[in-house]
């Protein structure tokens, strides 16, 4: 057996792991991660990056079906064709470079790297299976950064047709009709790439509204724009079971029928991957199914730090990356703690959400008295110029003294916009500051300049 010991030891190299990683061999620590899979973890190789990807093939097909029926800007083209299988060896291009680069800069930081499912023995020990035999690694320190895995419904279990995202976004064909059960983030990203693609999509959502931790001002948009694309979205409506190529469904006034799907995504949550790993070994506090930490991403052991989506939500990649880079702070002597005033989150849906801070609602729980008020990208030159008007930004401050609480947006790339608004909230802005900001023109980002004269009482393009 080939035993080794070091300061820190790192289990799973996603996001959060790898980069605490990396920080941690920048610092000097002599540390080791191991790893089941492919370095980058879930974002890298099933999710952020692959989704993205296809998002992308399929929002430039889409353009030139679009131009190939109405040339809307007097462009026309002809009988655009989609060669998916290529689609897919493009997408694959990107998660091998982005793995070989990942490899590239663990052993640039000098981290050891071992490739193979860790089990923990104790708080100190884990033993690795690896393709050599087992390996059995001693560390002071642990940073359990396992990830999540889709969530499966018993009544439809994964195989055959039943599919998560991790094997819809590696399909051979386009299927002619996909079913979405789940109205969140990914399987609505998912559903309306392929919907561009060609394909007829059914969305099954329980709630009565898709993306139901967004307020209905939000989502209204998105709504729109699944129906111009022709997606079947069924609120209110439970999926029961599959026989053969028909998905029973149940709508909440009682009524059962069934649709027909090539494909059933099933697309409802991710569990945080704890189980298998031997944490029963170990006497971590939980909170419900994920690692208990505190603002530190210290567990309840001591020496044993959890990252990443095992320690809840939000499940971001980003999360997981500043909590690893901080734990390596910490483990290197750093007096550092989780002070974060806001983490972005964004769907790519189309359009894109972005929500930074607090909605409305949230903070009215928290404040006195809140000033809010949106600005349409309606109003917006460069929104005009980009031919999409849908959306606005919406900003929410504290009545008293203008400091920004939360902004919301909703409109074609508003991804981009996230930094503006993250930054802002970090930095303590207010109102006036925004409104002080001189917004480059013709951008969207006017509509944030814009949304925040408005709460001030002095749009000036509305
Ligand atoms: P993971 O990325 O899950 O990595 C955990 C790693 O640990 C894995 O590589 C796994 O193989 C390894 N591992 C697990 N157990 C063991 C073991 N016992 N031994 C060794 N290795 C082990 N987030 C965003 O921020 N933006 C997005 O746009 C976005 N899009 C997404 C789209 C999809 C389709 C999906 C599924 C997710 C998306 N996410 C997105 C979420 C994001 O992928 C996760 O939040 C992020 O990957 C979590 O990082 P992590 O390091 O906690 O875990």
């Amino acid at each position: 057996m080939n035993d080794l010991s070091c300061k820190l030891l790192v289990v799973g190299a996603g996001p959060g792991g790898y980069v605490c990683a990396i920080r941690a061999g920048q610092l000097g620590i002599d540390n080791v991660i191991v790893e089941a899979d492919r370095f980058g973890g879930t974002c890298l190789n099933v999710g952020c990056i692959p989704s993205k990807a296809l998002i992308h093939a399929a929002d430039e097909f889409h353009r030139l079906t679009v131009f190939a029926n109405h040339a809307p800007l007097g462009i026309s083209a002809s009988s655009p064709s989609v060669d998916f299988p290529r689609t897919i060896e493009w997408k694959d291009g990107i998660v091998a470079r982005l793995n070989d680069g990942v490899a590239a800069l663990l052993k640039k930081a000098n981290v050891r790297t071992v490739h193979g499912t860790a089990r923990f023995l104790d708080g100190k020990t884990v033993s690795v299976g690896t393709a050599d035999g087992e390996r059995r690694i001693r560390a002071e320190n642990i940073v359990i950064a396992t990830g999540s895995a889709p969530i499966e419904l018993p009544l439809l279990p994964f195989g055959g047709n039943v599919i998560s995202s991790t094997e819809a976004l590696a399909l051979a064909e386009v299927p002619l009709r996909l079913a979405v059960v789940g109205g969140g983030y990914i399987g609505l990203e998912i559903g309306t790439a392929f919907a561009k693609l060609g394909c007829a999509v059914t969305i099954i959502e329980a709630e009565p509204e898709i993306l139901s931790q967004y307020d209905v001002e939000l989502t209204r948009p998105i709504v729109e724009r699944l129906a111009a694309l022709g997606v079947d979205v069924m609120t209110g409506t439970k999926a029961l079971g599959l026989s053969g190529k028909a998905l029973e469904i149940e709508s909440e006034a009682g009524g059962r029928r069934s649709i027909t799907a090539d494909k059933v995504l099933v697309s409802v949550g991710r569990r945080p991957r704890t189980k298998g790993v031997g944490l029963e070994e170990l006497s971590l506090t939980m909170t419900g199914q994920f690692v208990r930490i505190d603002d530190r991403c210290q567990t309840s052991m001591r020496g044993v730090y959890a990252i990443g989506d095992i320690t809840g939500e939000p499940m971001l990649a980003h999360r997981a990356m500043h909590q690893g880079e901080m734990v390596a702070e910490i483990i290197a002597g750093h007096n550092r703690s989780w002070d974060k005033a806001c983490i972005p989150a964004i769907c790519f849906t189309d359009p894109e959400i972005v929500t930074v801070g607090l909605s409305p609602d949230a903070a009215r729980a928290t404040v006195n008295e809140i000033a809010t008020t949106h600005f349409p990208f309606q109003a917006n030159g460069r929104a005009m110029t980009i031919d999409r008007k849908d959306g606005f930004i919406r900003v929410v401050a504290r009545k008293d003294n203008g400091v920004l609480l939360g902004i919301q947006a909703v409109g074609a790339g508003v991804a981009e916009l996230s930094a503006a608004f993250a930054l802002s909230l970090e930095m303590g802005a207010r109102l006036e500051d925004v409104a002080a900001t001189i917004h480059a023109h013709p951008t969207l980002s006017e509509a944030f300049h814009e949304a925040c004269l408005r709460t001030l009482g002095h749009s000036l393009h509305i």
